[in-house]
């Protein structure tokens, strides 16, 4: 069971993962007990963290305490890149600081064409896969040449690619190819990290004032019914249960799709071809 009315979607490996989340990137770890132990409460069930946050613990610390059976929590770390060539021993390190037997998800971080090392990486992430301590793997920030790459010389395909996606920043090309592929696309900095005026737009106001909801609950909507797995973030109570409270009104497809007009190549964050 994960969190009241939130839907799974299928994954490739025939796991399932609750659509929505709670992301802790930024989140400051020696808030993150308290902030994680907020979500669980609120009804948060899917952490998203990473190895760079440097909160694992926290996170960790705010799962054993919520005495929250472990099959009802959903669990993501990811590989930081100074840690391709060294794989296994950063994972256990993750795995160590959330005190898990297992995660659910693990993903490489960035793809770093420059060093080509992903593919090593990649396949690090598969001897961890068929030892149960990761349930799932994947990819983070992954074009398409890179996505290929992997395709080519493992044929294991990831079971997720985590990218930057928000109406401004859309990258149909490599969301088009992963879901070709079976690949679902999880959206980083669903509501543009706050990075440009996404939640004044007219085109989002408006819904909100139709449904009566809050233009942040519209934009998670927009990602929810294009069938985006989507972890926004906030340290505040009162916004982690608003962001969850999305599964009593529906976009209509014209809202869907004035929406999704709003592509502009506006990307707020790292370019993946230029993290090295
Ligand atoms: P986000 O788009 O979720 O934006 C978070 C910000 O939006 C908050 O700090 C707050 O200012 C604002 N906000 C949140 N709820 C709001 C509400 N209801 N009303 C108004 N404003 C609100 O950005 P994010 O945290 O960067 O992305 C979500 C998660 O994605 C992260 O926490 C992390 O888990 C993941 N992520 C992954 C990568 C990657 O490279 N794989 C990069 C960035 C983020």
């Amino acid at each position: 069971m994960t969190s009241p009315n939130v839907p799974t979607l299928q994954l490739n490996n025939g796991t399932t993962i609750p659509q929505l989340g709670f992301g802790v990137f930024k989140v400051d770890p020696e808030e993150t007990t308290r902030i994680v132990t907020d979500a669980l409460e609120v009804g948060y069930r899917h952490i998203d963290t990473a190895a760079i946050y440097g909160n694992e613990v926290g996170v960790g610390q705010a799962l054993a305490a919520s005495g929250i059976p472990r099959e009802e929590l959903y669990v993501t770390t990811k590989l930081w890149n100074d840690r391709q060539t060294d794989a296994p021993a950063a994972f256990d390190e993750s795995l160590d600081k959330l005190g898990l037997d297992y995660v659910d998800l693990y993903l490489i971080h960035w793809p770093l064409p420059q060093r080509e090392t992903y593919v090593q990486a990649w396949k690090a992430l598969e001897k961890i896969a068929e030892s149960g301590r990761a349930k799932s793997i994947g990819v983070s920030n992954f074009l398409v040449p890179q996505l290929e790459k992997v395709l080519a010389e493992t044929g294991v395909v990831p079971v997720v690619n985590q990218i930057e996606l928000h109406p401004a920043h859309q990258q149909p090309a490599v969301t088009a190819y992963s879901r070709e592929h079976g690949i679902q696309i999880e959206s980083w900095g669903p509501l543009g990290q706050g990075k440009y005026p996404l939640l004044e737009l007219p085109v989002i106001t408006a819904a909100a004032e139709a449904h009566g909801k809050t233009p942040a609950q519209v934009v998670i909507r927009w990602h929810l019914q294009s069938g985006f797995i989507v972890f926004p973030k906030s340290n505040r109570r009162e916004r982690m249960a608003e962001n969850l409270d999305v599964f009593d009104f529906e976009l209509t497809d014209a809202e869907v799709a004035s929406i999704t007009a709003l592509e502009s190549a506006g990307r707020v964050g790292a370019d993946p071809n230029e993290v090295n």
